[in-house]
């Protein structure tokens, strides 16, 4: 007998290692918490839609335009989403996938992310800038799941190919790429400590 893992759920994930990474990261976050000053319209509606929170995501929502150090970041992070892409054998034709949003997330005690996924979008992932430990890392969920109409439930040291929901444990100075159609939130983030990250799509049209 034989049995063949099929359409699997492909999740990339890496360090940050160029070369001045560290000052490029200190960079990263003095701007992130000057963008939360000056960024009136994104605080209104991260009052809204985001509690304990603050994100650019419905006001300044493409960095890599605005900032060179989001910039640098962004071209750091083409080589990892080109290699990703790679591994994923995608036959892109004369495109190429590219940055079309990046923004800042700050969290505070008490914000959380519920599940979602990134329309529009092809791989999206994470960056991030200032995690302190054991702050909730990204929470994925198994894409099949409306399917599961009498699917048992998994034992409890199932294998984490078998699971419905897996967390990638947040680092600094990690990124994690994901396709955009997967399904992922953040869980309540539980520190005084604030923890920031920088989220981003990738599209090939
Ligand atoms: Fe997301």
């Amino acid at each position: 007998m034989s049995i063949e893992l099929l359409f699997p759920t492909p999740v990339y994930r890496a360090a940050l290692r160029a070369r001045g990474t560290a000052a490029l990261n200190a960079r990263l976050l003095r701007e992130c918490r000057q963008l939360r000053i000056d960024d009136a319209a994104g605080r209104r509606w991260s009052a809204r839609h985001y509690p304990s929170g603050y994100t650019s995501y419905g006001s300044a929502h493409r960095m890599q335009r605005l900032s060179p150090t989001f910039a640098a970041l962004a071209h750091e992070l083409d080589r990892h989403v080109a290699r990703f892409a790679r591994q994923l054998q995608f036959a892109l034709g004369t495109r190429s996938l590219i940055m079309t949003d990046c923004w800042v997330n700050i969290m505070g005690h008490g914000a959380a992310h519920g599940p979602h996924l990134h329309p529009h979008s092809t791989i999206s992932g994470v960056y991030y800038v200032a995690v302190p430990a054991g702050a909730p890392g990204l929470k994925l969920e198994d894409p099949r799941l409306e399917r599961f109409m009498a699917a048992p439930p998994r034992a409890r040291d199932a294998h984490r190919r078998n699971r419905a929901w897996i967390t990638i444990p947040a680092h600094n100075r990690q990124l994690v790429l994901f396709e955009s159609w997967l399904r992922h939130e953040v869980l309540a983030h539980r520190d005084a400590r604030e923890r920031v990250s920088i989220s981003f799509n990738y599209n090939w049209f």
